[in-house]
């Protein structure tokens, strides 16, 4: 039976997208073959490939001069990528640090440039975002990068930074698409599939066109977003599967009502995890700054570490699973991501209260 899973990454799919997938799984449409063992050149590809990029523009309304890119290695490939192609040796890069997957991206780019970080929640915990007034930006910067979502701290932008000139690039990994944005307002955002967009092994970049005119850094074309523009994310063979299954996924989510629709649930299933946590006595408790705290994970701690196992324990006998902490904060995270129901969270938020009842 399938249980709630509240993974953070790969994480949960709606289930009409794996039953269509189920269904074309041996023969998709009247191809003879799985979409899986079909040249990415021939037709049927080209049509699923044409498919879920008009169909993502569609969903996330991304304008006429911004490029997107289906491409492999992940959100962390992207990190390194950005200052190839966008900054030049030497050429310093802004960072504002925010949680885990901020350092990643530093790490990525040091070999390629001076990486400043010019605002940082490290010193509390990642429990908070600098406020941007504090934010020490460095002139001539290449850009300014921000974790949208820091899917393991819990932690979340409530609104766009405003940097100015400096164009502004966001890992959106495991928020995009989760309520409306304002895409003009960003140089790149660039997000892995794998929480909000279908399974691991693709990764969606958005770029703003004239940015690709930078010199950059001398790269393989490999390397190069303007490459991969030009031979339309094909320049080798794409992960045509998980193509194929992203377009499946953005199209449910055209049909469930967009990103409006996905930003009141996404609000409803949040307050309901964040209500229940707060209103437990100290019980639970989460350390987010309430401001900023993601709608996206939901990172919890019992007031009782002896208590941890047996939740987990009860929770997945209950058909609640995956939830245990990441490594680097411990405790517990419910990832809650678009195609979680709203149904799962009433689950949880039930077992917790109940879970409580008997163990407080
Ligand atoms: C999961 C995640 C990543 C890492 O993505 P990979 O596809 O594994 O490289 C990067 N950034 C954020 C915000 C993530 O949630």
């Amino acid at each position: 039976m399938r249980a709630y899973n509240f993974s953070a990454g790969p994480a949960t799919l709606p289930e009409p997208v794996l039953r269509q997938a189920q269904d074309e799984m041996l023969e998709w449409r009247h191809a003879g073959a799985s979409i899986v063992e079909l040249s990415h050149r021939g037709p049927e590809f080209m049509e699923v490939a044409a498919e879920a990029e008009a169909d993502l523009r569609s969903l996330m309304s991304i304008p006429a001069d911004y490029a997107v890119l289906f491409l492999g290695g992940g959100a962390t490939t992207q990190q390194a990528l950005l200052a190839l192609n966008f900054a030049s040796p030497g050429q310093a890069a802004d960072y504002v640090l925010t949680g885990h997957w901020g350092k990643t991206a530093i790490k990525q780019v040091k070999p390629y440039v001076a990486a400043n970080v010019v605002a940082s929640s490290e010193a509390e915990g990642f429990r908070n975002i600098p406020a941007r007034g504090s934010w020490q930006l460095t002139p001539g910067a290449a850009y300014v990068h921000v974790t949208a979502n820091e899917t393991i701290h819990g932690v979340e932008f409530p609104d766009i930074p405003d940097t100015g000139d400096v164009p502004l690039f966001a890992d959106f990994s495991s928020s995009i698409a989760s309520e409306p944005l304002d895409v003009s307002r960003f140089g790149v955002i660039y997000a892995g599939a794998q929480k909000n967009l279908g399974p691991v092994g693709i990764t969606v970049v958005i770029v703003r066109r004239d940015l690709l005119e930078r010199a950059g850094q001398p790269r393989a074309d490999i390397l190069d977003y303007r490459a991969h523009v030009k031979g339309e994310s094909m320049l080798n063979t794409p992960p045509t599967w998980n193509w194929y299954m992203l377009g499946l996924t953005v199209k449910w989510m055209l049909a469930e009502g967009g990103v409006t629709e996905f930003a009141h649930r996404n609000a409803r299933k949040s307050r309901m995890l964040y209500s229940r946590i707060d209103e437990s006595g100290g019980f639970y408790r989460n350390e987010v700054d309430p401001a900023v705290r993601s709608r996206m994970n939901v990172p919890f701690f019992l007031h009782d570490t002896a208590l941890d196992k047996p939740f987990l324990q009860e929770a997945a006998a209950a058909g609640l699973i995956s939830l245990k902490g990441h490594r680097a904060l411990g405790g517990m995270r419910a990832s809650i991501y678009n195609a979680m129901p709203e149904a799962g969270v009433e689950a949880l938020s039930g077992f917790m209260h109940d879970f409580q009842r008997r163990h407080g």
